[in-house]
């Protein structure tokens, strides 16, 4: 059994009067890839914004490895949960290296210099995220794929146990979905970071969760293995949309084909 990186307890949560979350409860389990899925306005960004503590103080709590999240300090909540945002491009003109290097603030302080040993885990992270050809480029030269590797390096180089994602590649072709996946894959295997990513894609998410938590109107309606999670019956009706189900050799992840019409 893995240790969580975060336990969900009783959040209770409401914007403006209007109850969004009731009592709700889960677990984050250490070392695996999460994807948190559910039809737009399900609550899935907001519980991503208790979770970094964005928003006031719910009901409820939130526990993480060395406690109570609000009794965090920044610095400490840095070092566990990175955060990559829904595409935000920059205004500025900083290269990329200087957009990963702002990964290691949290660890010295904004106006700090930085060590060789921070140069080196800025350049490791650009390597992780095959960026080092480009790391003196301007980061708004980038391409889409590159530009959401440069945010996935900057959040490896914070160096946090849990990088949170929000909607990493909606914006992406499908090969650079695929890229992006795959390369979030590589860091929960080879245990540099638990991954909690909001997805869309139910085939993406089959093909690369170990864990789907799935989301409607504020409440947890499934959690667990994509194959027990994505069933036929379960997407129709929290999606209201027809699919099919189609399953391949081996151990192939099944297609998910929605009826367009
Ligand atoms: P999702 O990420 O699943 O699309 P959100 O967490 O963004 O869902 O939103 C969940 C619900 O909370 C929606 O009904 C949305 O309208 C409402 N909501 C989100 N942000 C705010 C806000 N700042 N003020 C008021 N209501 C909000």
């Amino acid at each position: 059994m893995h240790e969580a990186v975060g336990t969900i307890r009783n959040l209770t949560w409401a914007y403006r009067n209007k109850l969004l979350f009731n009592k709700l409860h889960t677990e984050f389990p250490s070392g695996a890839f999460i994807s948190i899925i559910g039809p737009n306005g399900s609550g899935k960004t907001t519980l991503l914004r208790h979770l970094l503590r964005i928003l006031p103080s719910p009901r409820g709590s939130i526990v993480l490895p060395q406690g109570d999240l609000h009794d965090y300090h920044q610095k400490d909540l840095a070092r566990h949960i990175s955060y990559v945002p829904q595409q935000s491009r920059l205004e500025y003109d900083f290269t990329v290296y200087d957009c990963v290097a702002m990964g290691r603030y949290s660890h010295g302080g904004r106006l700090a210099v930085l060590s060789p040993e921070d140069h080196t885990l800025i350049m490791q992270s650009l390597l992780a995220m095959e960026l080092s050809h480009v790391a003196d480029r301007l980061a708004t030269e980038l391409s889409g794929g590159e530009y959401q590797r440069m945010l996935i390096a900057r959040a490896l180089a914070q160096q946090s146990h849990v990088i949170l994602l929000d909607e990493p590649v909606s914006h992406l072709d499908v090969h650079n979905q695929r890229e992006i996946l795959t390369l979030l894959r590589h860091l929960v295997d080879q245990k540099v970071a638990t991954v909690i990513c909001v997805l869309h894609d139910l085939n993406a998410v089959s093909a690369f969760s170990d864990l789907v938590i799935m989301m409607r109107a504020g409440e947890i309606v499934a959690e667990g293995p994509a194959h027990e999670v994505l069933t036929k019956e379960r997407i129709e009706e929290v999606y209201q949309v027809a699919v099919d189900i189609i399953q391949r050799e081996g151990h192939l992840p099944p297609i998910i084909l929605p009826h367009w019409r």
